[in-house]
């Protein structure tokens, strides 16, 4: 009823409308705090009962503040992005956040990758692209929160480079930094009464601490929410058809050109010109729908069957979906055509070809990866 109400643990204005902004909280537990006497905002309920820390807005000031924070501090910093959406991992203005300190560049969900995959191009693709970000990262090291895979090493390297200082955990939400917080937690054995929550100087937002053995910290920071992520135009079980959940395997198609391959309804392939017959294969989500059509067709068969054959997204959903915009390429090599958070198209040298993804989602050329 117009009162404003202001969060017990940070201080922001409570809000029910936006789950991205500060002090935002749920209807119902407004009125439960309410109640009580004493309305917490979501995100430092959840900090204070599960240890969680809440992602925020790239907009946010507060966030601003925090990575200037960070670059006035001596210390290592874990830069941890997903090997499969590279673009919506990345945090713009980090280079100038992370000051003199050195990076580790952590390229989570390694778990997907089919084993024929070249580990050391891949890592020379994500350094590379950090690299084009301002970031020169000191070590690069490939991962996976889910399944522990080389988790362990990783935190050899960590030792190994951080020379008795803290570490400050960064990353933009969705890349998996809870799954790989969450186990080194469980590794460091009677370690979880130790986690302490502290601000950050200057901000509304807060930090997780886990001790480390010289009386340092390992420092949880919030996500930022990167809307240039296919995962934001998705939702439940449409985002566990797209984004690949378990090892991929490759599909091999013969093409001609003026071909098409819709990726449901969420991207587009275009083989334009080039030689008859040639191969191409496809590393997406082994349950996601993959149809064939003719180029001169593809226009109307995506608009006619848009939420029903090719669904994600569903018919409910579909007029938020946002359009699909065309980025065309020329390859002089064998080269993987990279529709970011989704997969990618291996194609041969000498063919001019499209990848189609919602519009602000990146589409890239980069040098096969197998
Ligand atoms: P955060 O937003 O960066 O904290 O990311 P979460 O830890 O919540 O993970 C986001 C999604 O990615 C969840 O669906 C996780 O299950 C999934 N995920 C996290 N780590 C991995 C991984 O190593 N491999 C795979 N395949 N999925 C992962």
């Amino acid at each position: 009823d117009g009162q404003v109400v202001h969060c017990v643990g940070c201080g922001a204005k409570v809000q029910t409308v936006n789950k991205s902004e500060l002090g935002y909280t749920p209807k119902s537990a407004l009125e439960k705090g309410l109640q009580n006497g004493e309305v917490y905002c979501q995100r430092c309920f959840r900090l204070r009962h599960y240890n969680e820390i809440a992602p925020v807005s790239l907009s946010d000031d507060d966030f601003l503040k925090l990575l200037t924070s960070i670059s006035a501090t001596d210390s290592l910093i874990l830069y941890v992005v997903d090997i499969f959406d590279v673009n919506g991992s990345m945090i713009s203005g980090l280079h100038r956040f992370v000051g003199d300190n050195p990076v580790i560049l952590v390229g989570n969900k390694l778990d997907v990758l089919p084993k024929s995959l070249k580990k050391r191009k891949v890592r020379d693709w994500l350094r590379q692209q950090a690299n084009a970000a301002g970031i020169r990262p000191i070590d690069v090291e490939l991962i996976s929160a889910k399944t522990n895979y080389d988790v362990d090493h990783l935190l050899d390297q960590i030792e190994k480079y951080r020379n008795g200082k803290d570490v400050y955990v960064v990353g933009v939400t969705n890349v998996g930094k809870s799954t790989l917080i969450n186990g080194i937690i469980r590794q460091s054995t009677g370690i979880k009464e130790l986690i302490t929550t502290s601000r950050f100087p200057g901000t509304t937002l807060d930090r997780i601490d886990i001790p480390l053995d010289d009386g340092h910290s390992l420092v949880d920071t919030p996500g930022i929410i990167q809307p240039e992520q296919m995962a934001h135009h998705l939702v439940g079980k449409e985002l566990n058809l797209v984004t690949p959940q378990k090892t991929i395997k490759p599909k091999g198609y013969q093409l001609n050109p003026a071909q098409t391959l819709f990726f449901a309804g969420v991207a587009r392939f275009d083989y334009v010109t080039g030689d008859d017959r040639e191969g191409f294969t496809v590393y997406a989500e082994n349950n996601l729908y993959l149809h064939r059509t003719k180029l001169e067709n593809a226009d109307s068969f995506y608009a006619d069957h848009l939420g029903g054959l090719l669904n994600p997204p569903s018919e409910e959903r579909k007029a938020d979906f946002p359009a699909l915009e065309r980025h065309e390429f020329k390859t002089t090599q064998k080269s993987d055509v990279v529709l970011e958070g989704l997969g990618w198209v291996t194609v041969p040298a000498g063919v001019v070809v499209a990848g189609w993804a919602p519009k602000g989602v990146a589409v890239l050329l980069r040098p096969a990866m197998i």
